[in-house]
């Protein structure tokens, strides 16, 4: 039998750098909670993150939690050196409470023929490497969409 459901990399396979700059990022992920840096002057949403806010060059930055996930765009690959049955669906997942933020993951879970822009998803984690953990995302409920 083969299972069409949509998975990521092996997580022990998936390794991080941090500097400062990110480092707020995956430590929030590690308590499963998903942040982006927002101008501590100015107001503008920077992610990735980057030392100067794009609008203002202010460093000032509040990492704030982001919510209300929906896919912006993604992509169907079939096939890993290995495994020629895994299904990965990497997305860009958008949030309605932080314009401009764009964040790259994997949809899990999922049956490819039920990806749609934006539909909605959830949030979850997986552990990778080093005891980090990786933001992942589901599809929302249909139902808890209307
Ligand atoms: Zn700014």
């Amino acid at each position: 039998m083969t299972d069409t459901r949509s998975t990521t990399l092996p997580p022990e396979s998936i390794r991080i750098t941090t500097d400062s700059w990110t480092e707020p990022f995956w430590l929030a992920a590690k308590d499963e909670r998903l942040v982006a840096p927002r101008c501590g002057s100015c107001g503008t949403f920077r992610f990735p993150p980057t030392p100067f806010c794009p609008a203002c060059r202010s460093q000032d930055t509040d990492w704030v939690p982001v919510s209300g996930g929906s896919v912006f765009s993604y992509s169907i690959v079939r096939g890993l050196p290995g495994n020629r049955d895994a299904v990965l669906v990497p997305v860009v997942v958008e949030f309605a409470d932080a314009p401009g933020v764009h964040v790259v993951s994997n949809l899990v879970d999922a049956d490819p023929a039920d990806v749609e822009i934006g539909r909605a998803v959830t949030l979850d984690f997986v552990v990778i490497a080093d005891d980090w953990k990786l933001p992942v995302f589901r599809l929302a409920d249909l139902a808890a969409e209307r």
